[in-house]
């Protein structure tokens, strides 16, 4: 079947929201090429890979050929960077195609990442290079095989033309698909202009979108707060407990959806450290590992802040302390999502009141010690099992440790199920496999400079089923050298 019949795109978003986005087409590209497919989630979307891993597919995939029942658009958005407010960013350098439902019945963003430029490219130019589509892919598939929210990677192209980066490089898109790109930036958008119908519209149609299950709920934008607040709170959670940094937590790059967005200067840690920065921009470390948290409950607050107008149209004191009620239990809503992954990863089973001290303590135990803090949680499970020794080598103060153990096991012993069982547990939710940033980069820079993919795909594999030991894989397992240069990655290239 010929792509201009074979996807059943579904626009609710073109279609009834106008004033939300600018129609656009893409930019001409010279040779588009399909360089990753990803058939597992084509299948899932109905996206026959015969069809679309193809030439004709590289023309769908960079936006030359647009099915009819596409509506290409580039939707609005502002949004605070670094904590300055933009009032005017929207999407740059990317289009939405269209919806999709798949088999469950989910509906599904198409977008095209890198695209050319847009009504909103201000001085960029609307374009992607193969290393960053890269990463996006590999990263949003590594979130997604750890079951953590993501928009994922459906396929890459490179176009055939060279984009000027640090030297000129080959130039490439992303298809992306989300759940949606509602952002909380873009509640703020329409906030900063104080269009309150517009507002109302777009939280009307993200409850439709997101939480359908109050649409009808008399206090329903009280309720879409509760509800982006615990799936962030989740989210962030999920995002610490693999030590995932994802650098650039603008409130642009905040879902409603509660999925990870926008992997630009996102890296894994190697090494336990609260204040670990990879980007080369955050130089005050606003969103370093430990403060993303604290992050994410800054972004709700002025996500609550759009929906006091909603909240309550008639008294905005009573709105506020509504919201400001609701913004209060984050630190309480997070720690408990937060100690929910901790126990799994700990084999704590049944829940006990002294577990938050416990698992506290560990942190304590990892501060300044250059801990693999991927690592340590597969040697514990070993530890359940009796051995001990690579466990201790992990640290170079071996006596907080030890002691820490000891508790622990005690802690086990607890548990109603057998020390053996409990260490499988472990086992099935800490990765042996993280993207390791010298092997990201190794397999980016294989893609870009020698156009050679098999780094790249080899990585993926195995970050695409990261608890099973993989034979011959355990170069994978390690950081890099400890006399490698700190990782340092780069925003919207
Ligand atoms: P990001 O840091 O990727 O979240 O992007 C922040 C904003 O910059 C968004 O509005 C993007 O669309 C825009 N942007 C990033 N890179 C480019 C580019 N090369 N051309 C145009 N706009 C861009
Ligand atoms: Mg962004």
């Amino acid at each position: 079947m010929p792509i201009q019949q074979s996807i059943p795109f579904d626009n609710s978003f073109a279609k009834e929201m106008d004033g939300f986005y600018v129609p656009q087409v893409a930019a001409n590209f010279p040779k588009p090429t399909v360089v990753q497919f990803n058939a597992g989630l084509a299948k899932e979307l109905g996206f026959d890979e015969v069809v679309f891993n193809s030439d004709e597919g590289a023309g769908f995939f960079s936006g030359q050929d647009i099915p009819d029942n596409a509506f290409p658009l580039s939707q609005v958005y502002a949004g605070h960077q670094f904590g300055g407010f933009s009032p005017q960013l929207g999407d740059g350098r990317a289009l939405l195609l269209g919806e999709v439902v798949d088999q469950k019945n989910t509906r599904y963003d198409i977008q095209l990442k890198g695209s050319g430029p847009t009504t909103f490219s201000r001085r960029g130019d609307g374009k992607a290079v193969i290393g960053p589509v890269l990463r996006e892919y590999l990263m949003g598939e590594a979130m997604h095989a750890l079951n953590i929210p993501t928009t994922r990677a459906l396929a890459a192209v490179t176009t055939g033309e060279k984009v000027m980066r640090d030297g000129f490089q080959p130039g490439a898109i992303l298809t992306r698909v989300a759940s949606s790109h509602l952002r909380v930036g873009t509640f703020q958008f329409f906030a900063a202009r104080q269009d309150h119908e517009k507002l109302k519209q777009l939280a009307d149609y993200s409850i439709k979108r997101h939480y359908s299950e109050f649409a009808n709920h008399k206090e329903k934008y009280l309720e879409l707060l509760k509800a982006v607040q615990a799936k962030q709170a989740s989210l962030i959670a999920k995002w610490m407990s693999v030590g995932f940094v994802h650098g650039v937590m603008n409130t642009d790059n905040m879902t409603i959806s509660g999925e990870t967005i926008d992997y630009g200067p996102c890296a894994f840690m190697d090494h336990y450290d609260a204040k670990v920065v990879f980007s080369s921009i955050d130089e005050q470390g606003r969103y370093a590992y430990g403060n993303q948290p604290v992050i994410a409950q800054w972004n709700l607050a002025r996500f609550a802040e759009t929906l006091i107008p909603l909240i309550n149209p008639e008294d905005s004191d009573q709105a506020i302390q509504l919201a400001t009620d609701e913004l209060n239990k984050f630190p309480e809503l997070y720690q408990d999502k937060w100690l929910d992954e901790m126990r799994a990863k700990l084999g704590l089973v049944d829940p006990k009141e002294s577990d938050l001290d416990l698992v506290n303590t560990l942190f304590k135990a990892m501060d300044r010690q250059h801990v693999d803090y991927t690592k340590l949680f597969r040697k514990l499970a070993d530890a359940a099992r009796g051995e001990t020794h690579d466990l201790f080598k992990l640290f170079n103060d071996k006596a907080s440790i030890k002691s820490w153990v000891e508790r622990w096991l005690k802690r086990l012993s607890q548990n109603n199920i057998a020390l053996n069982e409990c260490a499988d547990g472990m086992d099935r939710v800490n990765p042996i496999y993280i993207a390791r940033n010298h092997k990201v980069e190794e397999a980016l820079q294989a893609a870009t400079v020698k156009s050679d993919y098999k780094p790249f795909e080899k990585l993926l594999g195995i970050l695409s089923n990261p608890y099973k030991k993989q034979d011959g894989m355990e170069a994978y397992e390690e950081s890099a050298s400890d006399g490698a240069a700190p990782y340092v990655t780069f925003c919207g290239t």
